[in-house]
């Protein structure tokens, strides 16, 4: 089955808003199996939108579209939906009364131009949206290339995928011809370049029955990998598939399926009951940040110091003032002493700390920005990097606080996180 994509809005040609949803319905699509053929955007201009579906319909068999569904005069994409369907605008009672009493239960009459929300295309199956006015709906109509399916739902991205999670995604898997299924799964890498992880799996897979897919969500890529058959041999087709690239991705890969570095920590720390504390100069806070981010990390994330200025390296963390003035406090042998000072100030199985130069200023040749040490310390001993990462600000911080995770994740797991090649080549 294949399917395009449609998104209407002035915003959006104007280059105001980013069309995410139509990434975020691609996404979905592939994972129920359709392939998308085509993708457009159009502007609030009714002969602009009819002449896209019109388009879309010979190249697909279902539309999505997103937008234009507001109560004001610029939505005009149900009244040209149904004009070139040929089918007259009914207005749905219960959409009024959920409507009206959706503005009463906020202490507001509703606006006349709202009821335009109610109004759909005969024998359209309206698609019920709880999170906002407008509902989405969908058609099945005939067209000079054979039966097509349309769907037409809000713009605002979290109306628009809870219809779709709620009413459509469901009901697209079961137009779906069911001789063919689609599986996929999903591996999350740290520490390669996409073009290097592209390289390194080159060759893994055979690409007739499976595809990869790149996704860089920086500082993490994830590869996808899906496969197609009937419903017998999909499984096994999709184990073996994993498998070879399991095997071929190695240590680069730190967690499989929907997962982030923070979540795999956490994982991981639970599972060996221990916990860890943090100890923080250039990443300021970020390591904990992300730790705290996942539920339940009250269950092995102790406390931690966001130790910036040297005072408080030396009197919270017993950082000493010898080590600072001969090494520098961007240093691993400072490093080394944050780390075993956090450890000891909390009890927890590891410390882990970080010390850098994130920039733009403060660098010098022999640490220029872009230094950072992280070290970590457990019971039976401390072991640190010096890396020399790149970027601005934001983004050493943000690889720091990656680095410092994973090694956390590594030595949660009994490895020695110095010996990894994640990010030193
Ligand atoms: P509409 O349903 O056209 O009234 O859209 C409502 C709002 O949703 C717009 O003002 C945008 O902020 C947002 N929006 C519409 N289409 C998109 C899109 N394709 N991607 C992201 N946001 C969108
Ligand atoms: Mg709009």
């Amino acid at each position: 089955m294949k399917a395009a994509i449609l998104s209407t809005g002035d915003e959006l040609t104007t280059g105001r808003t980013l069309d995410t949803n139509a990434n975020y319905i691609a996404d979905q699509l592939l994972g129920l199996g359709y392939e998308v053929t085509a993708m457009m955007t159009v502007g609030d201009f009714p002969d602009r939108i009819e002449a896209a579906w019109k388009a879309l319909f010979e190249r697909a068999d279902v539309i999505i579209g997103t937008g234009g569904l507001g109560p004001t005069a610029d939505d005009l994409t149900t009244e040209t939906v149904a004009a070139m369907i040929g089918r007259p605008l009914i207005e749905d009672k219960p959409t009024v009364d959920r409507m009206r009493s959706l503005f009463e239960s906020m202490g507001r009459t509703m606006p006349e131009n709202n009821l335009k929300q109610a109004l759909f295309p005969e024998g359209a199956t309206i698609l019920e949206n709880a999170l906002g006015t407008a509902p989405g709906f969908r058609f099945e109509t005939e067209t000079p290339h054979g039966t097509r399916y349309g769907v037409v739902l809000p713009g605002v991205p979290r109306e628009m995928k809870h219809i779709l999670a709620d009413s459509v995604l469901p009901w697209l898997s079961s137009l779906r011809r069911s001789d063919e299924v689609f599986r996929s799964h999903t591996f999350q890498t740290f520490g390669i370049s996409e073009s290097a992880l592209d390289e390194m799996v080159a060759g893994v897979l055979d690409p007739e029955t499976t595809r990869l897919a790149f996704r860089a969500a920086f500082p993490q890529i994830s590869v996808r990998v899906s496969v197609a058959g009937s419903p017998d041999v999909v499984a096994a087709r999709l184990d073996a598939a994993a498998k070879a690239m399991r095997e071929r991705l190695g240590e680069y890969c730190y967690g499989e399926g929907n997962t982030n570095m923070e979540t795999e920590v956490g994982r991981v720390l639970s599972e060996r009951g221990a916990t860890v504390a943090v100890a923080e100069s250039c990443s300021g806070g970020l390591i904990g940040n992300r730790l705290t981010d996942v539920p339940g990390s009250s269950g092995y994330v102790l406390g931690g110091v966001i130790a910036y200025d040297n005072s408080v390296k030396t009197s919270v963390l017993g950082v000493s003032k010898a080590t600072l003035e001969q090494h520098g406090a961007v240093s691993t042998e400072v490093a080394e002493q944050m780390a075993a000072g956090v450890r000891k100030l909390t009890g927890a199985t590891f410390g882990i700390a970080t010390t850098g130069i994130a920039g733009p200023g403060g660098g010098s040749e022999d640490k220029p920005v872009g230094t950072v040490c992280i070290a970590i310390a457990s019971d039976d001993r401390t072991a640190s990097h010096r890396y020399q990462l790149w970027g601005n600000r934001e983004w050493v911080k943000l690889l720091t606080s990656q680095i410092a995770l994973d090694w956390v994740r590594r030595a949660a797991l009994g490895q020695d996180p110095t010996q990894s090649s994640v990010l030193r080549k």
